[in-house]
């Protein structure tokens, strides 16, 4: 903490935690904590000493404090606005691509982001799976030859104990069609004293796992974060991020630029960048899609292409994710193709170039 009360020794979860470290006003306590009734807070102490309590506009604080805004949900919000629903065969799992399948073991996580897709249904109570559910949900993959990835989601799955998950990548081990399996996480970043030597070991005792890390701000990468991924990468690990375009919060050329500078410096990949999907409760962090596809756009000449990462929406009502950034290629009359260099300048590609194109 850069001002105040010092870092609180355990998680905040509830308003008056969040009066009592500083980090909100009591004057605005009463209107949040409707806004904590609605929807799960959680504040891990390495977060709360991120946040500077005398910026009003901090990129920390905007992810993780509650904000009266999340009380009005406008109507083109959705309490499932990727549609997962109906891609949910047995609970837990999440199947829309063929060949990859999103697996819950857990709601829960260590930290609640104010914008999250799955607002309505991560929370400290409930969404982790029984012993009975797990078993189903890993029929249902082992049933299911054409799953060849794993991507173990939720909640956070980082918050399951070592011995929780050995077992489960073990049992996933024994499915011969699941080659790979992918975590998703924010604990590196937020509780990274959770990352031991022993749950790295632990990451590595199923089939080949890559680790994505959820990260939308070049302070969020502090030194014990680094620390943890440190581990992580010893064992083999590969690292990969992915961020999401946050008004307030990494809405600029320098904010994006700084993210993912610091992430190549951590030897983490920056992978994709999404479009914030349209939870009930976010209108504060929309960016519109055509600055979106500017910001994208203009990172080509900042940074080097490892450093760039995707830019993705995930269609609402469930039609999945696809590449948004801006076209630049397109046909033109003549049989080939035009192309916008990163100027805004026009170049003609002869026929010759699609020709090429579509035979290899
Ligand atoms: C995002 C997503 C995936 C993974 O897609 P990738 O592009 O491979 O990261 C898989 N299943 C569902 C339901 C998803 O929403």
């Amino acid at each position: 903490m850069l001002d105040g009360p010092p870092a609180p020794s355990r998680t905040l979860r509830d308003v008056s935690s969040l009066v009592a470290a500083g980090l909100i006003t009591s004057e605005d306590a009463p209107s949040l904590a409707r806004v904590g009734g609605r929807y799960a807070i959680a504040v891990t102490p390495t977060v709360a000493g991120l946040i500077d309590p005398s910026d009003p506009a901090d990129p920390i604080a905007a992810q993780y404090l509650p904000h009266t805004e999340e009380l009005v949900t406008r109507p083109d919000e959705a309490a499932d606005p990727t549609g997962d629903g109906p891609h949910s065969p047995v609970r837990g799992v999440v199947h829309r691509y063929p060949d990859r399948a999103l697996l819950m073991p857990t709601l829960a996580c260590a930290v609640y982001c104010r914008f999250c897709f799955r607002r309505d249904r991560v929370g400290p109570e409930g969404g982790t799976l029984t012993e009975a559910e797990l078993d189903a949900a890993l029929s249902y993959i082992s049933a299911t030859p054409a799953i060849r990835e794993v991507i173990l989601t939720g909640g956070d799955p980082l918050i399951l104990s070592v011995r929780r998950l050995a077992s489960l990548l073990r049992r996933l081990a024994a499915i011969p069609h699941v080659e790979t399996v992918r975590v998703h996480s924010r604990v590196p970043l937020v509780e990274p004293a959770r990352v031991t030597d022993a749950l790295a070991l632990a990451l590595t005792a199923g089939p080949p796992l890559w680790l994505l890390l959820h990260i939308n701000h070049a302070r969020e990468l502090h030194s014990a974060a680094l620390g943890a991924l440190d581990r992580l990468r010893c064992r083999g690990i590969p690292l990969l991020a992915q961020t999401v375009l946050l008004a307030g919060v990494n809405d600029s050329p320098e904010a994006l630029e700084t993210l993912f500078r610091a992430l190549i410096r951590a030897r983490v990949k920056p992978h994709y960048l999404h479009l914030l999907d349209p939870a009930p409760g976010t209108a504060r962090f929309r960016v519109p899609l055509a600055r979106a596809q500017a910001l994208h756009a203009g990172l080509r000449g900042r940074l080097p292409g490892h450093a760039i990462p995707t830019l993705v929406l995930d269609i609402p009502g469930g039609f999945g994710k696809v590449e948004a950034n801006t076209p630049r290629l397109s046909p033109s009359p003549d049989g080939g193709f035009v192309v916008i260099d990163q100027n805004g300048k026009a170049h003609a590609l002869p026929p010759s170039v699609a020709a090429a194109t579509e035979s290899g």
